[in-house]
């Protein structure tokens, strides 16, 4: 009886803590996406603006600084379009003036 117990407290208690990972990988993805969406928001709303009031052109051609894939598709600058690309959101766009700005996507978690 006291055995029988004793395996379905253990039961319990692996069934908790598998909810629990289920429930941090969630979590995880969602801020994921959510950053995400606010890189495509700033994107959307027109561009970024650097320190000294420069509107940052994303247009063009840009260089993934993690894989080095180069490309003009939209929003190259923020996401990296290569499917194998490691670090696929970009950290800092860098404006026409030289100064870095900070891509709203690439906030990190702590
Ligand atoms: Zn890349
Ligand atoms: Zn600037």
């Amino acid at each position: 009886m006291i055995a029988a117990l004793r395996f379905a407290f253990a039961a319990l208690v692996a069934v908790g803590e598998g909810l629990l990972w289920a429930l941090l990988a969630l979590r995880i993805l969602g801020q994921g996406t959510r950053h995400l969406a606010d890189g495509r928001k700033a994107l959307g709303a027109g561009a970024l603006t650097c320190p000294a009031g420069h509107e940052v052109d994303l247009a063009g051609f840009h260089e993934c600084s993690a894989c080095g894939f180069v490309s003009d598709e939209p929003g190259a600058a923020l996401f990296c379009p290569n499917p194998y690309c490691e670090a696929p959101v970009a950290p800092y766009v860098t404006c026409e003036c030289g100064r870095s700005v900070v891509n709203p996507a690439a906030r990190v978690v702590p």
